[in-house]
């Protein structure tokens, strides 16, 4: 498996044996899947001139750009013959969020990620958030992120801490409603609230993206997801209807 997809572009052999036995040259474009499938278009028609689907092994010469693809009894290489062929990473397309203070390239913002298009500095980022024109000392644009009540953290993790934030504000402030010790604030992938007296209690809600607006009449606070109001904790039933969709799912913020 590899990370990302990555294309190779340009003048290139490709030998194939196994089933599909042959050879091809010409300039293609390779298409590498982090499934390990792999592709080789040429400029005519839909299909590919040879492709292995969800390899089993596939490695990348450590130079020139080469690439092999082994699955079972079936292989196909890639030779290329110029050096601009060679393993062009293909990167994430987003929404530009500003400038990137480490190599004045831009910053662009996809799904989970903020990611730099030209050094690849790389901010993984709660899909919820929304990222603010405001920039952080640093020079990175600067974050918006509800956990209980909104917090504005800069986008990168070790400048400030979202986590530390959060536990300022929510740690030990609500009780277990299974043992009445304290819930602690912490990282389980997600953010969690998640008793004290671990392991010997497990209780544990994952802290819904939204702002607490009341209590609920269980003890727990009671969030505004935007989409509904819900308790911390999604199998509540005390909660104080206007329930959406959403928040009756339960779902849970990274
Ligand atoms: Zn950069
Ligand atoms: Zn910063
Ligand atoms: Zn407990
Ligand atoms: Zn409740």
């Amino acid at each position: 498996m590899t990370d990302g997809l990555r294309i190779v572009a340009g003048d290139c052999t490709v030998r194939t044996s196994g089933a599909r036995e042959g050879a091809h040259r010409g300039r293609v474009v390779v298409v590498h899947k982090p499934d390990d499938t792999v592709l080789v278009h040429d400029a005519t028609g839909y299909q590919p001139v040879a492709w292995l689907t969800r390899a089993e092994t596939v490695w990348t010469d450590e130079e020139g750009g080469g690439l092999t693809a082994i699955d079972g009894d079936q292989r196909l290489r890639v030779e290329p013959h110029d050096t601009t062929a060679a393993d062009h990473a293909v990167s994430t397309a987003g929404q530009p969020v500003g400038d990137c203070p480490a190599c004045g390239g831009v910053l662009v913002r996809a799904d989970g990620a903020v990611d730099c298009l030209d050094c690849g500095e790389h901010h993984g980022i709660p899909r919820d958030a929304t990222v603010l024109d405001e920039a952080c000392d640093c020079g990175r644009p600067r974050l918006r992120v509800e956990r209980g009540r909104a917090f504005e953290v800069c986008l990168d993790r070790e400048c400030e801490s979202l986590d530390e934030r959060v536990r300022a504000a929510f740690d030990r402030e609500w009780d277990c409603p299974n043992c009445d010790a304290a819930l602690r604030i912490l990282r389980r992938g997600g953010l969690i609230a998640g008793c004290e007296r671990y392991p010997e209690c497990d209780t544990g809600f994952g802290l819904p993206a939204g702002e607490v607006v009341a209590e609920c009449p269980c003890g727990l606070p009671e969030f505004d997801t935007g989409t509904g109001r819900r308790c911390l904790d999604p199998g509540c039933e005390r909660a104080s209807g206007e329930r959406g969709d959403a928040a009756a799912g339960g779902e849970v913020a990274e």
